[in-house]
C-alpha cells in the first residue's frame, strides 16, 4: 500500500513537471505564432470575406475588407 502511494506521488510529480514545461514552451512560442491565432477574424459586410481584426475597415453600417467596399455599401 505504501508503495502505491509513492508511485502515485511520483506520477503526479512527473505529470505536473511535464505540464509546467509545456505551458512554458507555449509562452516561448507565442510571440511568433500567437498573433495570428489570437486576432479575431472579421467578416466583410459587403462581400463576406474574412479579414484579420487589424486590417478591417469600420463603417457606420458594418465592417469591411477594404475602403472600396465601405464606399460601395455606404455611398461615401
Ligand atoms: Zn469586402
Amino acid at each position: 500500500m505504501k508503495l502505491l502511494i509513492v508511485l502515485v506521488a511520483v506520477l503526479a510529480g512527473v505529470w505536473l513537471w511535464q505540464r509546467g514545461r509545456r505551458l512554458k514552451h507555449d509562452d516561448d512560442e507565442s510571440p511568433r505564432t500567437g498573433r495570428q491565432s489570437t486576432l479575431p477574424m472579421v467578416r466583410c459586410t459587403r462581400c463576406g470575406v474574412h479579414v484579420p481584426g487589424d486590417e478591417v475597415v469600420v463603417g457606420r453600417a458594418g465592417q469591411y475588407c477594404s475602403l472600396k467596399h465601405r464606399r460601395e455599401s455606404e455611398g461615401e
